[in-house]
């Protein structure tokens, strides 16, 4: 648990959906497509490359789960997974989390291109 960090406060107040030994989902709240989700380790670990191995398994498992829930509840034709590492790479929450993000036929005009060319949802 790392003082000021908002990720490690859904974990402490267990304010997600799912989770295993290591890893944690929950909702992200600033969707960028219907059903976007975070998957984060439980230890405040700051990007990726700082994951050991045990924990990158925890999350692999964890996103398998998000997409049966995912799929279930939206039924998406597609997805993103990935992460944004340091600042540089876009990362805003220095605690390391996978976006899962559903995608849906005609979300954008031409898919080709994958993460390049989603757009922020209209709130
Ligand atoms: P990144 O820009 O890769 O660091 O992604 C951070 C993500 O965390 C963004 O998609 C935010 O919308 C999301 N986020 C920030 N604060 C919260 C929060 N309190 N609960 C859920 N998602 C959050
Ligand atoms: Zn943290």
């Amino acid at each position: 648990m790392e003082d000021n960090c908002i990720f490690c406060k859904i974990i402490n107040d267990k304010n997600y959906l799912f989770e295993n030994d290591l890893a944690v989902a929950f909702l992200d709240n600033l969707p960028v497509n219907l059903g976007h989700m975070l998957v984060i380790p439980k230890r405040h670990a700051r990007t990726y490359f700082d994951l050991t191995e045990e924990e990158i398994k925890a999350m692999f498992d964890l996103s398998l789960k998000v997409k049966e829930y995912l799929d279930n509840l939206y039924h998406p034709d597609g997805y993103n997974v990935g992460f944004n590492i340091d600042e540089c790479g876009g990362q805003s929450v220095f605690h390391c989390h996978m976006h899962v993000i559903p995608r849906y036929q005609g979300d954008v005009e031409n898919p080709r291109g994958g993460i390049r060319k989603i757009l922020r949802l209209k709130k």
